[in-house]
């Protein structure tokens, strides 16, 4: 039997509501760039801001 193991690599985006402090963690999208203010915040009506972004591999 022939195992082959395949690594996918998926990109994260962590941003964090400049006013409650909230994390929210997605999928990393096209043009998103690190300290730019992002989207809506969900539990208040401030703003978050793209604080990390990171590669997570799985083997499969
Ligand atoms: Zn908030």
């Amino acid at each position: 039997m022939i195992f082959s193991k395949k690594k996918i690599t998926t990109a994260y985006t962590v941003e964090k509501c400049t006013k409650c402090g909230t994390l929210t963690k997605r999928k990393f999208h096209d043009g998103d760039v690190l300290f730019t203010k992002s989207t809506k915040c969900n539990s208040c009506d401030g703003l978050t801001r793209i604080e990390k972004i990171f590669g997570e591999t799985i083997e499969q």
